[in-house]
């Protein structure tokens, strides 16, 4: 696709997410099985600018689903029922998962984008008892 600059767009022009415009099979097609458009944000890096980041805990995780459910960027990646981790290509750092994970200590905290996944996992908070903040 040529690049295209924004007053070059026509107004009212649609992008179309996939290269079929009905595909019957998407809800079952995994997102890296799926014919997307090269329109599609899917094919785009767009986490450069993100400047804290989710790290996920697997050791504490319950795969209850609900950083999945809502994560506004479905980055959250998940295979039959079972959370996978982050897809840090278009996470955008918005801290949500981090706020609905319901384990304590919760699975996803948030750190610094240039903090190492390991060494935050070193850094995880003990479990807080009833009453503390
Ligand atoms: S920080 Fe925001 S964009 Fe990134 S995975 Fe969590 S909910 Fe999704
Ligand atoms: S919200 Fe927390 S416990 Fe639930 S699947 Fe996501 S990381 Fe795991």
């Amino acid at each position: 696709m040529k690049d295209m600059g924004w007053d070059e767009l026509v107004p009212g022009a649609a992008l179309y997410s996939f290269d079929s415009n009905v595909d019957y099979l998407m809800a079952e097609t995994q997102p890296e099985d799926r014919t997307y458009c090269e329109t599609n944000s899917k094919n785009a890096y767009v986490g450069d600018w993100r400047v804290i980041k989710p790290v996920w805990n697997s050791e504490l995780c319950i795969d209850c689903q609900n950083c999945w459910v809502f994560c506004p960027d479905t980055a959250i990646i998940s295979r039959e029922k079972e959370m996978k981790g982050v897809d840090y290509d278009h996470c955008k750092g918005c801290g949500i998962c981090v706020q609905v994970c319901p384990t304590n200590p919760k699975s996803l905290l948030m750190f610094n984008e240039t903090e190492k996944n390991e060494d935050a996992l070193t850094k995880w908070p003990e479990k807080k008892k009833k009453g503390e903040e």
